[in-house]
């Protein structure tokens, strides 16, 4: 094996019998089927995906911690009376609280997600959520003055369902896409793309009789604690407990994580708006409502997982009392410690 083999090949599990198979970047990024060299059978890296968030706590706990908190709270403005109310309504028997949270763990599993919207309006209105490792996106490259580009433009959703495949045009789908510099792939980034080569390890170690894991506990160790930076989820999150780490230290390390949520917020709140303007027009609805997603901060977070603010506002209070501020600015303070 070549150096440039190490770096290509990438380890995927087989999940119908399990053996160890090398994928590369290409086939991944354009989700093609991988033939099994045990059992012959064909699976796509989405199957490799779904299985490590079905099976690797870390994993599922990081997916679902991100979601958590970019979609646990959200209102509708923007809109007039009249499309808030019906959009509203719409929401409530299509079950839009499942439904986001639904999307965004299949963007952070797969990198995409496929919201099918049926074209009517009114009470027949429907969106569903396609399985999204069924789904393929045919793309061609955009000529701009007759010369191609490298953007993409998506002409056709194919949906699998047992062999029979189902063609969507790119006005009934919504495609959700985690991409932030790949305008050019047709598939968004998996989160868990960048785990896959430790998780392999951990899962080929756990397969070892106890007497040979026991050996290995320190490199078992380092691969855990790759898979945790891959995923990006500060481990006092994923634990929702201070355990004695510095406030400030941990405002600090919650910078970047912030920011992941905000933009798969972004992604879900376009998405979505996008859907509710279809839904809106069908019903010949004006001034549409948007979604917003509670903006979700640093502070916030720290409070969620219990860490203390007893210093802060003790010394909010003391500036009120020697007078440096005023009581409106010490209540607006101390509410920002309020969950
Ligand atoms: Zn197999």
């Amino acid at each position: 094996m070549s150096v440039r083999d190490i770096l290509r090949d990438i380890p995927v599990e087989c999940p119908y019998c399990r053996k160890e198979n090398t994928t590369s970047f290409e086939p991944i990024d354009l989700r093609a089927p991988i033939q099994c060299v045990e059992c012959k059978k064909s699976f796509v890296i989405g199957d490799v995906f779904e299985l490590l968030y079905e099976e690797e706590p870390l994993a599922r706990e990081s997916i679902d911690t991100i979601v958590r908190y970019a979609t646990s709270k959200w209102v509708l403005k923007e809109g007039s009376q009249e499309a808030s109310g019906e959009t509203q309504e719409f929401l409530q028997r299509i079950g839009f609280e499942d439904l986001i949270k639904r999307t965004a763990t299949q963007v952070l599993v797969h990198g995409d997600a496929f919201l099918k919207t049926m074209a009517s309006g009114g009470k027949t209105a429907s969106w569903e959520l396609l399985p999204t490792k069924q789904v393929q996106v045919k793309t061609s490259k955009i000529i701009e003055r007759g010369a191609i580009t490298s953007v993409l433009k998506e002409d056709e959703f194919i949906l699998t369902v047992e062999n029979e495949e189902h063609s969507f045009g790119p006005d009934e789908i919504i495609h959700f896409k985690k991409a932030l510099l790949n305008y050019d792939k047709p598939y968004g980034d998996s989160m868990l793309q960048i785990t896959l080569n430790p998780f392999n390890f951990l899962r080929r170690l756990r397969q070892a009789p106890q007497h040979i894991q026991s050996q290995f506990k320190g490199l078992q160790q380092m691969y855990k604690e790759e898979v945790l930076l891959g995923l990006g989820v500060p481990k006092f999150v994923l634990e929702r407990r201070a355990a004695g780490l510095d406030t400030r230290l941990a405002k600090y390390i919650l910078i970047t994580f912030v920011e992941k949520i905000r933009i798969l917020q972004e992604l879900l709140s376009e998405g979505f708006d996008r859907a509710i303007g279809q839904f809106a027009s069908q019903g010949k609805l004006t001034e549409v409502p948007k979604i917003q997603l509670r903006k979700l901060t640093e502070r916030m977070v720290l409070l969620d997982c219990d860490f203390s603010f007893a210093t802060e506002i003790e010394s909010w209070k003391k500036l009120y009392d020697v007078g440096i501020i005023t009581k409106e600015e010490l209540d607006a303070n101390l509410k920002e410690f309020e969950q």
